[in-house]
C-alpha cells in the first residue's frame, strides 16, 4: 500500500501539532477561529447586526444566506449542532424563525446567552396586526431606526457575556446607530418625494409595514406577516381590484417569495384592461449576495430605497443611492 505525500503531510502536520497543543479538530470541520469565542446567528441581517458590535472579539457564523425565507427557514441537523456548540446564540425574534423556536429553547436551556435581538424594543414600537393575535409583526429591520437600537442590545448581552470588553461592544453599537441613523435620514429625504397618489407599495408579502410607517407608504400584499400559509382567491382578487382601482403602475418582487403569486394578481390587473408592471426585486427577509454591497444590512436597505423611489416616481433631484452620497463626501 502507498500513501500519497499530499495524504501524509497533513497527518504528519497534526501530529506535530499534538505533541504541540493537542490534536486541533479537522481544521475542515471548524471554521477559522478570528475570535475568543463563538456566536451563532439566524438571519442575514442580524448576523450583520451582531458582526458590526462583537468586532474582532468573536466569531460570528450566521446559519441563513441569501434568498433564504426564515418564516419557513427548518434548521438542519448541521444548524443545531452549530446553535449547540456556540457560546452566545442571536435570533430575530417575534415569531420569525417560526421553525426554529424548538432548537432556540433547547440551547437555552442549556444556559448559554441566547437573545432575540428585538427583544428589548419599545412594546409601543412593535406592530401587531389586526387578526394575527399572539403574531407580531416581526419585520422591524426595515425601520433602520428601531434596527439600531437592537444593535445596543447586543451590545449589552456581549458586555454581559465578555466583561472586559464591555465598552469596545457599546462603542461598536453606537458607531453603528450613527451610520443607521445617516441612512434612515437619506432614506426619508428620497422617499418623501414621491408623489403623493403613488405612495403605494405592492408586495407579495406583508414585510414592509414598519417601512411604510416610517416613510409614510401604505403597502398592499398578497400574504400576509408570515409566508406560512399560501395567499387565497379571496387575497388576490381583492389586490386586483385595489389595483386596478388606484391605476397602481408598478408592482415588487421579493427575493425570498414565490413571485407566483404576483403573477397571478398581473394577470388578473391584465384580465381587466390594467398594465401592472414589475418595479424590481426587493430584499425584505434576506440580504443580497455575500460580499456584496446589498450583502449588507446598509445595503439592502438602500437598495430598497432607491428601487423603491424609482420605481414610485421621486422627485428627489440627483437620485442618487446612500452609497453613493457618502462616497461623495
Ligand atoms: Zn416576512
Amino acid at each position: 500500500m502507498t500513501i500519497s505525500i499530499p495524504r501524509l503531510i497533513p497527518g504528519l502536520l497534526c501530529w506535530s501539532l499534538l505533541l504541540l497543543t493537542g490534536c486541533p479538530q479537522s481544521p475542515v470541520e471548524s471554521p477559522q477561529r478570528t475570535g475568543s469565542y463563538r456566536i451563532v446567528t439566524t438571519t442575514g441581517m442580524v448576523t450583520d447586526l451582531v458582526r458590526q458590535v462583537a468586532g474582532s472579539h468573536a466569531e460570528v457564523i450566521g446559519l441563513m444566506g441569501e434568498g433564504i425565507d426564515p418564516h419557513l427557514y427548518r434548521p438542519t441537523p448541521h444548524d443545531s449542532g452549530q446553535i449547540m456548540g456556540a457560546d452566545v446564540v442571536f435570533y430575530s425574534g417575534l415569531k420569525l424563525e417560526g421553525q426554529m423556536e424548538a432548537a432556540l429553547e433547547l440551547a437555552g436551556k442549556q444556559g448559554r446567552p441566547i437573545a432575540a435581538v428585538t427583544e428589548k424594543l419599545p412594546e409601543e414600537s412593535i406592530r401587531h396586526p389586526e387578526g394575527t393575535v399572539g403574531h407580531p409583526d416581526p419585520h422591524v429591520w426595515h425601520d433602520p431606526n428601531l434596527w439600531g437600537q437592537c444593535a445596543v442590545h447586543v451590545a449589552e448581552v456581549l458586555a454581559a457575556y465578555d466583561p472586559p470588553h464591555a465598552e469596545d461592544y457599546r462603542k461598536n453599537a453606537l458607531d453603528y446607530q450613527a451610520q443607521l441613523k445617516e441612512l434612515d435620514e437619506f432614506a426619508r429625504k428620497v422617499l418623501q418625494e414621491i408623489p403623493a397618489g403613488q405612495r403605494h407599495l405592492v408586495t407579495a408579502h406583508d414585510a414592509f409595514e414598519y417601512f411604510a410607517r416610517t416613510y409614510g407608504l401604505s403597502v398592499h400584499s398578497v400574504q400576509g406577516i408570515t409566508t406560512e400559509s399560501e395567499p387565497g382567491l379571496q387575497d388576490t382578487n381583492k389586490l386586483v381590484d385595489f389595483l386596478v382601482e388606484n391605476q397602481i403602475p408598478a408592482l415588487f418582487v421579493e427575493s425570498t417569495v414565490n413571485p407566483a403569486h404576483l403573477r397571478a394578481v398581473i394577470e388578473g390587473a391584465a384580465s381587466r384592461g390594467w398594465k401592472v408592471s414589475v418595479g424590481g426585486t426587493l430584499y425584505s427577509d434576506a440580504m443580497g449576495a455575500p460580499g456584496t454591497y446589498e450583502g449588507t444590512y446598509i445595503g439592502m436597505i438602500d437598495h430598497n430605497v432607491a428601487t423603491i423611489a424609482r420605481e414610485l416616481g421621486s422627485q428627489w433631484d440627483g437620485a442618487m443611492s446612500f452609497k453613493e452620497s457618502r462616497e461623495a463626501k
